[in-house]
């Protein structure tokens, strides 16, 4: 039996680009779960920003067309429209700002949301409005997307000016794969059980592995995306944050700071990557025409319709973390578009026996394995050796463990945003990302960027529905590994 879950206090959430592709396939139907859920109170107010010309009952109509796409019930739908508001008003002018302000200030007592799904480029429009207009007191919160600049200069001209009207402590930079019930569940492992932690070291563990691959191109976000690429849109956030979660150390309690606090300190740990070592380090990308789900699909420069860019579409990385936990230990991280499967995975391999008493026969003594699913479904296991069951000899068997347990609890797992964006609400930052830690990102991302902007060289090609450039296996096969394959 399931608990079910606590209900929050009443808030009103303000979805900036409320029309936008965030808010129409993420932000709105983690709302109504958690609705349908019983945990948002019917005084609670969500509204819709955007430029167009909507009303509420055209911004109603179009929520409720993407919920029932997303198989949500008829009734509870309709009773969740009635939280749903829209207001017409463009950041970067005045007009409706003041109606806008009466309509927030109307509900004093309630929590403020202010979730900024734009481009980053109007976020700071968006919070000086909100300055001045006085909507950044009393219990109101900032929830900033990524990206949060491109470098570590404008991420700190991002910051310092959503600084000047929200506190560091009313500031939310989120980064849904911390949101993730399989991150989750690392800490519940790692520090909630005497097995992991005494192995989780550089004595025990051979390496670590984070793939987050996708089998779709970058289609209509060509655009945006020619301006980050690989490792800005995926390694600096979302790979680095995963691998804190793995590499941190225990926090004296998951206190948002706490955890943060660790975290840091492992981002300022990872070993400078720049022109002297980032081709030998890191390997980039880009797709080529080739086929995709079975059907044959444009290379990066066709979609793009630009012959001449060096965006990378794939990267991968041997990063190191410098401290006593993790000293000669790869964490091998690689993203890219267009590889053959779309999985996100943390890999932690152990290392080999230090000897073995087993016959040669008996089958190969592989390495254990922790593997953390994120995507497409979450799940943990963790490969053991074990005798082949019955007669016939003692032969070895590698299998799998479910550590995950949702079916045996019977439980649907949430998306991460659910789980995000009531933790806002309450008010509760641990899992998102404190200004120091996005700068210490950059910190570590921006030589890369150097380096290879500097080299002059093109990223290596590589055929759409394969795992990137040859380079990429060999970064990790010149190590004696390879990258973890078992899709099961
Ligand atoms: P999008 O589909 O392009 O939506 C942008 C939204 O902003 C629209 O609602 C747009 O509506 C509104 N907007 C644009 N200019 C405006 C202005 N001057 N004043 C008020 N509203 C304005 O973008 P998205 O894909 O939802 O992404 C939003 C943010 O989330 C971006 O920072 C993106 O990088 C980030 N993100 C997106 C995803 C994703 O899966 N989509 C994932 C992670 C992060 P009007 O044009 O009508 O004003």
């Amino acid at each position: 039996m399931t608990a079910s879950p606590l209900p929050v206090d009443p808030f009103d959430l303000v979805i900036f680009g409320g029309t936008g592709d965030l808010a129409v396939r993420k932000l709105l139907p983690a709302l109504y779960h958690r609705y349908a859920d019983g945990q948002i109170p019917e005084t609670s107010r969500i509204i819709g920003i955007a430029r167009e010309g909507l009303d509420d009952d055209g911004y109603r109509a179009s929520t409720r067309k993407a919920l029932q796409e997303n198989g949500g019930d008829k009734s509870k739908i309709d009773a969740f429209l009635k939280l749903v508001h829209y207001r017409s008003l463009d950041a970067r002018k005045d007009d409706g700002w003041d109606d806008f302000a009466a309509l927030i200030g109307g509900q004093p007592d309630h929590v403020r949301v202010f979730y900024l799904s734009t481009s980053p480029e109007l976020f700071v429009d968006i919070c000086n409005r909100l300055g001045t207009y006085g909507l950044n007191k009393g219990k109101a919160r900032v929830v900033l997307e990524k990206p949060i600049g491109r470098d570590l200069k404008s991420a700190n001209q991002i910051n310092d000016a959503v600084g000047r009207v929200f506190d560091e402590s009313q500031t939310y930079r989120i980064d849904h794969y911390l949101g993730k019930e399989t991150v989750q569940n690392l800490l519940a492992l790692r520090f909630g059980n005497i097995l992991f932690e005494p192995l989780w070291n550089a004595e025990h563990i051979d390496h670590v592995q984070i793939t987050v691959a996708e089998t779709l191109g970058v289609g209509q976000r060509a655009g945006y995306y020619d301006h980050a690429g690989a490792l800005r849109d995926m390694v600096q956030n979302h790979l680095l944050q995963l691998l804190c979660m793995v590499a941190m150390e225990p926090p004296s309690s998951l206190s948002p700071d706490a955890v943060r606090d660790e975290k840091l300190k492992v981002l300022r740990s990872l070993k400078h990557i720049d022109e002297s070592n980032a081709s030998q380090l890191t390997v980039r990308g880009q797709y080529r025409a080739g086929a995709a789900e079975g059907q044959s699909v444009p290379g990066y420069l066709d979609e793009l319709k630009d012959h001449k860019s060096n965006t990378e579409t794939f990267v991968a990385v041997k990063a190191e973390i410098a401290n006593w936990r993790w000293a000669g230990v790869p964490f091998y991280l690689r993203t890219g578009k267009r590889l053959p499967e779309r999985v996100s995975e943390i890999v932690v391999v152990f290392k080999p026996v230090p000897h073995s008493i087993f016959d040669p026969s008996a089958g190969v003594l592989a390495q254990n394995r922790l593997v953390l699913r994120l995507q497409p479904d979450e799940n943990i296991k963790l490969w053991v050796t074990i005798k082949h069951p019955g007669p016939g000899g003692l032969r070895l068997r590698h299998v799998s463990l479910d550590m995950s347990f949702a079916e045996a609890f019977g439980v649907q797992q949430p998306d991460a945003y659910e789980r995000l964006i009531l933790d806002v609400v309450r008010g509760n930052p641990t899992l998102f990302m404190r200004r120091d830690e996005v700068e210490a990102a950059w910190h570590w991302a921006d030589p890369i960027l150097a380096a290879w902007a500097d080299s002059g060289e093109s990223p290596r090609p590589y055929t759409s529905g394969t795992w990137g450039p040859s380079a990429a296996v060999a970064l990790i096969e010149r190590d004696g590994r390879t990258w973890n394959e078992d899709s099961e």
